[in-house]
């Protein structure tokens, strides 16, 4: 656990809106319907998946978090 902290370079160019990694892993086709795993972060948009966890989801771009409600439909 010696690792340097990331030093991270302000100013930094604009990059373009590179797509999303492994989106396909984030899907899945049920019948004739898509069914999305995860959840998309309101703040970056659509593309941007929310890590998943036991009581909330939260982005790992923005750092956004949301509770998850209880009451889903299962
Ligand atoms: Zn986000």
């Amino acid at each position: 656990m010696a690792k340097k902290p990331k030093s991270r370079v302000k100013g930094k160019k604009k990059k373009k809106a590179r797509k999303s990694t492994r989106k396909h892993d984030q899907y899945e086709i049920k019948g004739n319907k898509i069914e999305r795993k995860g959840r998309v972060c309101p703040k970056c948009g659509a593309g941007v998946f929310m890590g998943e966890h036991e009581d909330r989801y939260a982005c790992g771009k923005c750092g956004y978090m949301e509770k998850k409600r209880k009451n889903s439909s299962k």
